[in-house]
């Protein structure tokens, strides 16, 4: 951590954090209480800000973003075959897992690089249960296909919404979409609480049973009504995320000047292609994809990742390998590169961009000078 390149190279995110003597006034607060986790004033204070801030008033909080996944497919009785993306983050499939539920990989739409709502139609078995879309980089899947194929068939649909903080759709949230919501508050995503989660429900009495479920199933002090886990968030990650949240709208403002930007740099570069705004849609620009068509731009995409690496800007290729590929999965009829060709060529163009609040302007010109003249 002595490096000195380290100044200079750009990282791919840097965390949003709060103002310390404020965290400081708080921490002093939580010290004087004595209440250090278990649903204290902190955590009730930032489900309640949350709640209003994300328009969803049956939220629950969780220590992490991956336990809202497992413990949304444990409050839905999910079982058998659940049909979703294999272009995300592991822990999508690896909370089907958990849940001993077997994992159908269905192709991605190019526009979006979200589930194609045809390929899921064509994903159903008599197996099939529910469906694990994920709205990739904060763009929003075709909820209304989706929710039309779930009704249609019977089935449950939870969002993977870990990119989603604060996107909206005609004003309303996101996160009204389907029957449960999950979202992370890792220290790399747009709103961070250091690690953190929550599930987005549609009434309190199944937030109820989210509450209980991630508090090990205690429903009172003598009775357990489920075999729950722990997933409860903390009082000091919780007064921290109070503190992120009164400057997230700041950040997102930032990230956006930062889009248009990149935007701008890259427009005239034969072969890189990038995502650009849907006007219905109110962004939070959590990630900024290129994808590098390697015969048009005359280079594949990991000679210029590893370029762009050589010259210290680190970019992410999320999401590069493909969960398919992985291991535990790679061997499941539906992890077959036949049934995955977008998602295969999507996987092998990809390279985010560094993108946070507070990227210098100089930063991000260096950045597409850089793949401009190379
Ligand atoms: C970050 C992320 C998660 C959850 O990650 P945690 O690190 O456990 O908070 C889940 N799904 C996707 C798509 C993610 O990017």
């Amino acid at each position: 951590m002595t490096d000195n390149n380290q100044s200079k190279q750009i990282r791919v995110t840097q965390p949003l954090l709060p103002d310390l003597e404020e965290f400081t006034a708080y921490l002093r607060r939580i010290w004087d209480d004595r209440w250090i986790t278990n649903n204290g004033n902190f955590h009730k204070a930032l489900e309640k800000a949350l709640g209003e801030y994300l328009q969803t008033p049956y939220i629950s909080l969780f220590t992490n973003g991956t336990l809202p996944l497992i413990t949304a497919l444990q409050a839905l009785h999910i079982t058998g075959e659940v049909i979703t993306t294999p272009f995300s983050f592991v822990a999508t499939t690896h909370s089907l897992w958990w849940n001993g539920i077997k994992p159908v990989f269905a192709d991605i739409e190019p526009a979006t690089c979200n589930i194609d709502p045809d390929r899921i139609e064509a994903a159903i078995t008599p197996k099939t249960t529910a469906i694990m879309p994920v709205h990739v980089y904060g763009y929003p899947c075709d909820t209304k296909r989706i929710s039309e194929i779930a009704g249609k068939y019977g089935l449950k649909v939870i969002y993977d919404a870990a990119h989603t903080f604060g996107v909206t759709v005609d004003g309303k949230s996101i996160l009204e979409a389907g029957d449960m919501s999950t979202l992370s508050f890792h220290a790399t995503k747009v709103y961070n609480t250091v690690e953190g989660g929550a599930i987005v429900c549609r009434d309190e009495q199944t937030k109820e049973r989210i509450d209980y479920l991630k508090n090990f199933g205690f429903a009172n002090e003598t009775t357990v009504v489920a075999p729950g886990i722990n997933g409860k968030m903390d009082e000091i990650r919780s007064a921290f995320g109070l503190l992120n949240l009164k400057q997230v709208d700041s950040a997102i403002e930032q990230r956006r000047q930062i889009a248009i930007q990149y935007r701008h740099g890259l427009k005239d570069i034969a072969g890189i292609r990038f995502l650009d705004d849907i006007a219905s849609v109110r962004h939070n620009y959590a990630y900024f994809p290129i994808f590098v068509n390697a015969e048009q731009y005359g280079m594949t995409r990991d000679e210029l990742y590893f370029r762009l690496q050589k010259h210290g800007i680190y970019g992410r290729r999320y999401f590069y390998p493909l969960v398919s590929t992985f291991s535990p999965y790679r061997g499941l009829d539906s992890a077959s590169p036949g049934n995955l060709p977008v998602a295969a060529r999507i996987a092998r163009e990809v390279i985010c961009l560094p993108l946070y609040a507070g990227l210098e302007e100089c930063n991000v010109k260096r950045i597409t000078d850089f793949i401009g003249n190379i």
